[in-house]
């Protein structure tokens, strides 16, 4: 059964007006890396956020997007260190390596704040003994919201040939980063959008769903749509071959 736990703020990173890490603690919690937990500043308004710290790691931290006209997210982005903030007991979510077949390539797809579940499970040691290469892949809008480039950079570092890390930003052109959004890079044609596309043709073709994990978001046009949190594996040997399952929809 749930019980809420109180924790402390330590930190309140803010990347942007609207992009915020919250390093919250005083919680000891059980969790995978992928999961998520229900947040709150009264027990009534609860929200699900994912875990960014690994597990092994005492500090609860959670990125963030302030939604203007949401409950919540603009009260959690207001927080100071030392005020309170509720943690569920409950950890929970299949967006965990567990839920994933055996590959050579992890393909972690991730818009916006979707990288959060992604940061932690890089921190584990599991990507690194069960997959020869992670491809970390995270649009944005703009350039300023490529956000923990210098954990990525670590992780990059302690995993030398083992990974590889892709950006895509939408709104501006950026050195380094691909131009505009995964579905138009597919488009065009871009090698990493053709990889992209081509496990997900293949997946279709033999009718297994890649995605893992769904989320609403609001679309360049306004239009709320569900865009995927996406882990992706795919053997080389020919996409023929391609394993993944669906996990959560
Ligand atoms: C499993 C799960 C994990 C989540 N993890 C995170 C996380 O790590 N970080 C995070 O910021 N949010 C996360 N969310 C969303 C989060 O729970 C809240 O919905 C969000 O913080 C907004 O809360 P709110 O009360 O202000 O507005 P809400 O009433 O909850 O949301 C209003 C609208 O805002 C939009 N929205 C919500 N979250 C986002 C987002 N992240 N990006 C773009 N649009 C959004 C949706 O269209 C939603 O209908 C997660 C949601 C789920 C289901």
């Amino acid at each position: 059964m749930n019980k809420w736990l109180e924790g402390r703020v330590v930190e309140n990173r803010h990347w942007t007006d609207a992009l915020f890490s919250l390093r919250v603690e005083g919680v000891a919690l059980s969790f995978q890396a992928g999961q998520f937990v229900r947040i709150a500043l009264e027990e009534d308004l609860a929200r699900p956020f994912s875990f960014v710290n690994p597990p092994a790691d005492p500090v609860l931290e959670f990125y963030g997007i302030v939604v203007p006209e949401g409950p919540l997210s603009p009260r959690l982005a207001r927080l100071r260190a030392g005020e309170r903030l509720l943690v569920a007991s409950n950890p929970a979510g299949f967006l965990v390596l567990s839920e994933v077949p055996d590959a050579d390539t992890l393909w972690l797809v991730s818009t916006g704040t979707g990288i959060a579940p992604f940061l932690s499970i890089l921190r584990t040691e599991t990507p690194w003994k069960r997959f020869g290469k992670v491809v970390l892949v995270h649009a944005v809008r703009h350039a300023r919201e490529l956000v923990y480039t210098d954990l990525i950079g670590k992780v990059h570092r302690e995993n030398p040939g083992l990974f590889h890390y892709v950006t895509f930003v939408s709104r501006e052109k950026w050195p380094g980063s691909l131009h505009g959004r995964i579905p138009a890079a597919m488009r065009d044609g871009h090698p990493v959008a053709q990889r992209l596309d081509g496990i997900r043709r293949t997946v279709g073709e033999v009718g297994k769903v890649v995605t893992v994990g769904k989320r609403q978001i609001e679309t360049d046009n306004g239009r709320r749509r569900a865009l995927a949190i996406h882990a992706m594996t795919g053997r080389t040997r020919g996409n023929e071959d391609l394993l993944a399952r669906r996990v959560r929809g």
